[in-house]
């Protein structure tokens, strides 16, 4: 039997009063495999990324991490839900990248990677502190370990956030617009470093609206629209013969500069 895909989405939906934000979203996503969701602003991406996390409690549908039912399960007819408890338990499966990053301002860069590895897992101080050091050293940041993160670049800081997160040893890395807050010429360290990532068996799913960097990252797209993925697959297959007419409206509207070209996928 094949291994269950790192994260599965299965028709996930969740309505804020009138708006339909996610509609029945189906997604999975195998180790090693990075996924962008594009699709234009207001069109469901942070909220699904919200309801991947359990952080907003979906109306419908189940998330799967590792095989493992997160937040509700079937249960023959039935549905069960998990306790605030287990999901909480739970979510550090997933490892959260946010756009401002959201570090904790009082505390160092080796703290900020440290404190939850000893708050949520419970590891021993010695473990921990192993943990951040050999993190800091892969990204670079072992000089600017004792360093708050006002005192940082901004690429730092993303660094710094993706390490935080990579040492709970997340199943699935999420991102919610990774390069909004970075200069454009960090654009493409990120992107290596995401790589690389993949090259390591993790698992992504990324929030862009950036479809330069969305093709050039990935190894596959999914396009969102008024809540929905109304197309995914293959980058090249997207880009080069896109088929719903929203995708080629968004491509035609997005890649006015021509500088879309998936020439970098293997
Ligand atoms: P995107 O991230 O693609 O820009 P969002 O997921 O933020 O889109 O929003 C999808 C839709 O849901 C929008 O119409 C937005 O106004 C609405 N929405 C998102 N969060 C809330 C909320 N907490 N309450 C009410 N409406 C919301
Ligand atoms: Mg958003």
């Amino acid at each position: 039997m094949n291994n269950p895909p790192a994260l599965r989405v299965t028709a996930i939906s969740k309505r804020f009063r009138q708006v339909s934000a996610v509609n029945q979203v189906y997604l999975d996503i195998a180790p090693g495999e990075i996924v962008a969701l594009i699709g234009p602003s207001g069109c469901g991406k942070s909220t699904l990324l919200r309801c991947v996390t359990w952080l907003e409690t979906p109306d419908e549908g189940f998330i799967e991490i590792n095989g493992a039912p997160f937040g509700r399960q079937r249960e023959g007819e039935m549905i069960r839900h998990q306790s605030r408890r287990q999901i909480d338990a739970l979510r550090p499966r997933l490892g959260m990248v946010f756009q401002q990053f959201n570090l904790w301002p009082h505390l160092t860069v080796r703290e900020n990677i440290i404190t939850p590895q000893r708050v949520v897992l419970g590891r021993g101080g010695e473990q921990a502190r192993a943990r951040a050091e050999q993190q800091m050293a892969q990204f670079a940041l072992s000089p600017v370990a004792d360093r708050y993160p006002w005192q940082l670049s901004g690429g730092q800081k993303q660094r710094v956030a993706i390490a935080r997160a990579l040492v709970m040893d997340p199943a699935v890395m999420l991102f919610d617009e990774p390069t909004s807050a970075l200069d454009p010429e960090l654009v493409g360290e990120v992107q290596t470093l995401l790589r690389s990532l993949a090259q390591g068996g993790m698992a992504m799913l990324i929030v862009t609206h950036d479809i330069h960097f969305a093709v050039n990252v990935s190894t596959r797209l999914a396009f969102m629209c008024e809540g929905g993925i109304v197309e995914e697959g293959p980058v090249s297959q997207l880009v080069a013969s896109p088929r719903d007419p929203r995708l080629r409206q968004f491509l035609a509207l997005t890649s006015g500069s021509g500088r879309v070209n998936p020439s970098t996928q293997e």
